[in-house]
């Protein structure tokens, strides 16, 4: 199977939110939203563009009183970003975010319930040609709903508050429409969204609502959006995390990345779990590695590796990596090995490579060095290692024998 086409998606309809394209065949965005009070102005841009750069393409910024209002007016001409007001109990917020420029509006149905403000809102919405997300919340379903389901909150009754709320929005003939069934339950939320997409053409925004701190929390919220993704389902994410949002932007984009759904921006760094065989401490310096690359905009996947006898035939695809073995490091350029350095340097020689191999491309890098030199050191301490350690390098036949002895 060719893995490289990536996930087949469901075709959607495309919106546009200020000048990014949400849906259709328009790359998956990612989302944040600001922890600021929106009133203070110059606190909320800055978070705005600390997300923005942290890998956010839209920003939700909360809309729950006139002063916050205010704030978005100035807010919004000001950002790099498309702004999103959150909208939740008071349709006036909506319309007074609206006359404030918001490139869309979120809704939740479970808390704007009377049918003649919600038309208001899309109407005023429409004239302006700013979509909104229908936000529908396991947690605040519409109280009819709630009983009617039984008391409980399903999937199903996820479905109908949507299919609800874009009711009445037809009404008024307003189409511009994203809409997200976010739960906290990950089991809920995919069968919520599963059953929307089945139903719906339009783009869907996906997230596990309240899903906490990490890690317990990036990995609730990875389940839940990823799984929906492999799926093909999905247009836009949003990680919500107890946790500075800059994560949240942060993790978006590397899921994205991972499952090769957004174009690399930053270092995808993989690194050894390490074991008996390690010549180094691996997890530091994949910790210092992370830290080295964390402000470049280096698109290419960085190998460290614990050990020379085994590193750099695993890592072979890397665009780059570093094998440690006899207090040196081996570095090596798509499995060939380049370099020899000295250990405490293999962090900013793993920088400099992989700096010259984004200028100049790998080839490039692979002819300023005498490579048949560089894998005979490599090929040295590799034998070493190989005989000090011989194949069982976590020593388990010693253990063995002396469990034998008990
Ligand atoms: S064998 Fe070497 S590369 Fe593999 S986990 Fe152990 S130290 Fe890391």
């Amino acid at each position: 199977m060719d893995v490289s086409a990536g996930f087949e998606r469901k075709k959607t309809r495309q919106i546009m939110v200020g000048d990014v394209a949400v849906g259709g065949d328009a790359p998956i965005t990612v989302q944040s939203m600001t922890i600021t009070k929106t009133a203070d102005v110059e606190a909320t841009l800055q978070q705005v563009y600390s997300l923005a750069a942290a890998g956010a393409d839209i920003v939700r910024c909360t809309c729950n009183d006139f002063a916050a209002a205010e704030g978005l007016a100035q807010i919004v001409p000001r950002s790099p970003v498309p702004i999103v007001a959150d909208i939740h109990h008071q349709y006036k917020m909506a319309l007074a975010a609206l006359e404030a420029g918001v490139q869309c509006l979120r809704l939740n149905p479970g808390n704007i319930k009377n049918p003649k403000h919600i038309k208001l809102v899309a109407q005023e919405a429409k004239d302006r040609n700013v979509p909104i997300r229908i936000g529908v919340n396991g947690g605040s379903l519409h109280p009819d709903l709630y009983a009617k389901y039984g008391g409980k909150v399903t999937p199903e009754a996820m479905v109908e508050s949507a299919q609800d709320e874009l009711a009445y929005f037809a009404e008024v003939d307003f189409d511009l429409v994203k809409i997200s069934v976010k739960a906290s339950s990950v089991p809920l939320m995919i069968e919520a969204y599963r059953q929307l997409s089945e139903v719906t053409d339009y783009p869907l925004h996906l997230g596990v609502t309240e899903a906490g701190p990490p890690p317990g929390g990036l990995i609730k919220a990875t389940a839940g959006i990823a799984t929906l993704l492999a799926e093909g389902i999905g247009d836009t994410i949003r990680y919500s995390l107890t946790a500075d949002p800059v994560q949240e932007a942060k993790a978006g984009r590397q899921l994205l990345e991972a499952m090769g759904l957004r174009e690399r921006k930053n270092v995808d760094l993989i690194a050894c779990p390490s074991c008996g065989r390690a010549e180094v401490d691996v997890y530091a310096v994949a910790e210092q590695a992370m830290e080295a690359f964390a402000d470049k905009e280096i698109p290419l996947q960085v190998a460290v590796m614990g050990c020379v006898v085994n590193g750099p035939g695993e890592a072979r695809d890397a665009d780059i990596g570093i094998a440690a073995g006899n207090k040196r490091g081996h570095l090596f350029v798509k499995g060939q090995n380049v370099a020899v350095v000295a250990e405490d340097e293999m962090v900013d020689q793993l920088v400099e490579w992989a700096t010259y191999i984004n200028d100049h491309g790998a080839e490039a890098a692979l002819a300023r060095v005498d490579t048949q030199k560089a894998a005979r050191e490599a090929e040295k301490d590799r034998a070493r290692l190989l005989e000090l350690q011989g194949d069982d390098a976590n020593d388990s036949g010693t253990r063995v024998d002396l469990i034998r002895k008990l």
